[in-house]
């Protein structure tokens, strides 16, 4: 808690020296996500339903940006059957999507939230370009889930600590999984961050409909630092005899009201995607009660990561 408010406090001193021409979020007419995977894919989509800007879809893989566009499709024909939407407003925001593999169609768009896979060095390279291809106004988003903001952001500066006129457009836009489903969106300021960045970044979640938290630049943000040893203590407790998979899971999801217990939701979530959150936990504070379940570890090593494998703590 110490270290949060340090990190808040630091963040607050800096934005007083940042500068940035971030517009106010009802000014953005045009939406950037890069990466069209599942949390890609749903940003999009909730953008072109909710805010009803033009969104441009960028991915370098074209097998990626149409098997993200057909889920797409998918998803607004099932609203459309549930009669949650009509067929005009499905067609209205499909035409919103312009999928493309080319980095440069990221020049006119106001706003952007990249979403491509959790590898800081892939992450550090496309924001050194993005600062480069959007206009000067434009909000730098990342979709990190563990990743510093501060990092990411001082890889804007191209190696410039003081170019603030990028940096300091930087933020992050944490979204749920799925995002169409999910209300809620952690917004995280790195140390540059400024205010009006920060503000707009809030507002136009707002715009999508979405509950935002703010957190400080800190290991996990408050979503994985809160989820993230839960499910690894639930996987102790298996480890060690204290209960089965099944009444793991039963005690949580009836004792708390939740939709799934804490082993199903590890196997959603992907069980390398928990292990690569628990290491940044661990290593990033130095603190023994954030080490990964030995259990964890060895069914990451076996190959068994849950749903989008067939194997985790269940069979799918
Ligand atoms: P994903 O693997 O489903 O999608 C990533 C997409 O990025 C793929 O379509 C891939 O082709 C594309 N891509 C790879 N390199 C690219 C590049 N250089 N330029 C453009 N596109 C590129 O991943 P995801 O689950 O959507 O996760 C994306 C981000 O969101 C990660 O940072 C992850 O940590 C974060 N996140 C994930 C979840 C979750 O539950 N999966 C939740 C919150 C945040």
């Amino acid at each position: 808690m110490a270290s949060v408010r340090h990190a808040l406090r630091l963040s607050s001193r800096v934005r007083c020296f940042s500068s940035t021409a971030a517009r106010p979020a009802a000014d953005v007419k045009r939406l950037g996500v890069l990466g069209a995977g599942q949390m890609g894919l749903g940003i999009a989509l909730v953008a072109a339903q909710k805010a009803q800007v033009p969104v441009t879809l960028v991915d370098s893989s074209q097998a990626s940006l149409d098997k993200g566009i057909a889920f797409a499709e998918k998803l607004l024909a099932k609203d459309v059957g549930k009669q949650r939407i009509t067929q005009e407003q499905a067609d209205a925001a499909r035409a919103l999507l312009k999928p493309t593999t080319s980095l440069d169609d990221l020049s006119d768009v106001d706003f952007v939230i990249e979403a491509v896979p959790e590898i800081p060095e892939l992450k550090f390279d496309i924001f050194a370009k993005l600062a480069q291809i959007c206009p000067k106004h434009a909000i730098l988003a990342t979709n990190t889930s563990s990743i510093s903001i501060t990092r990411i952001a001082a890889a804007a500066t191209g190696g410039n600590p003081n170019d603030t006129s990028n940096s300091s457009r930087v933020v992050s836009t944490h979204f749920m999984n799925p995002v169409p489903v999910q209300k809620g969106v952690e917004i995280i300021s790195g140390l540059q961050t400024s205010p009006e960045t920060l503000d707009t970044a809030i507002e136009f979640c707002k715009r999508l409909g979405k509950v935002p938290s703010i957190s400080a630049d800190s290991p996990g943000f408050l979503a994985n630092r809160i989820l993230m040893p839960y499910i690894n203590e639930a996987i102790i407790c298996l480890e060690t005899g204290v209960g089965d998979r099944d009444s793991i899971d039963a005690i949580m999801k009836n004792g708390t009201n939740v939709p799934m217990g804490p082993l199903q939701l590890a196997d959603f979530i992907g069980l390398d995607t928990c292990l690569a959150i628990m290491k940044v936990l661990h290593t990033e504070t130095g603190d023994s009660k954030y080490r990964p379940s030995v259990l964890l570890k060895n069914m990451v090593a076996a190959g068994w990561l849950g749903k989008k494998s067939g194997k985790g703590f269940y069979d799918y």
